[in-house]
């Protein structure tokens, strides 16, 4: 079976990230999948441990770390958060590309470690409408809010090694900008066993 692709996807706090790669998901299932983090911050209401992360402890999270189970991992809003390998080889042995929906800094780490590793970059419509969404979403206190936009400059900075950048200003063209990245990226996979069998070399 051929093995699929790890693409990563990043962007700055609000900008839509998780509903684009749902609805990614939810139309081509067979494309790709998600990997499921572990983070040592509490759920929010309506999030549930072993789908949208495994909550756990900072205990828990040294002895995985100690155990090196990790791909990366990043310290965040006092937070941290980790790409399990586990998670990772679960999506590839099952013959699918692999979304890393994981910020800046992890991003880079993973290109270091798997090179043909790509790194998508999510932009808003415009700079305003990031803050009305994070605001707009009513689960952050204001301190944090402060916090996370004092964080999109610095974000933006971060976003210098991505190779691809989508804006996304309707959900729908989003997604198809991001399926369409994903299917180049196999054909381009694919071209030494193409150039093989038809042209010998
Ligand atoms: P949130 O706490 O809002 O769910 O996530 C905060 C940020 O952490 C988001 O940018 C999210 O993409 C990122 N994130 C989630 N899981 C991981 C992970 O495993 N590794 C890294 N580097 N970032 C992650």
């Amino acid at each position: 079976m051929k093995r699929g692709k790890v693409f990563v996807i990043s962007g700055p706090s609000g900008v839509g990230k998780g509903t684009l790669c749902t609805e990614l998901m939810k139309l081509y299932p067979d494309l790709a999948a998600t990997t499921v983090s572990v983070t040592t911050r509490a759920p929010r209401p309506g999030e549930t441990d072993g789908v949208h992360y495994y909550f756990r402890s900072d205990e828990e999270f040294d002895r995985m770390l100690a155990k090196d189970m990790f791909l990366e991992t990043v310290d965040k809003f006092t937070h941290r958060y980790g790409t399990l390998f586990s998670e990772v080889e679960r999506v590839l042995a099952a013959g699918k590309n692999v979304i890393l929906e994981i910020e800046m800094i992890g991003g880079a780490n993973v290109k270091k470690r798997i090179p043909d590793a790509v790194l998508i970059f999510i932009l808003p419509p415009t700079l305003s409408a990031l803050t009305d969404r994070i605001v707009g979403r009513g689960s952050e206190s204001a301190e944090q809010i402060r916090i996370r936009q004092a964080q999109v400059e610095t974000e933006f900075d971060q976003a210098k090694p991505y190779e691809y950048f989508v804006v996304n200003d309707e959900l729908d063209l989003a997604v198809e900008r991001v399926k369409a990245i994903i299917v180049a990226e196999g054909l381009k996979a694919d071209a030494c066993d193409v150039k093989k069998q038809y042209f010998g070399r």
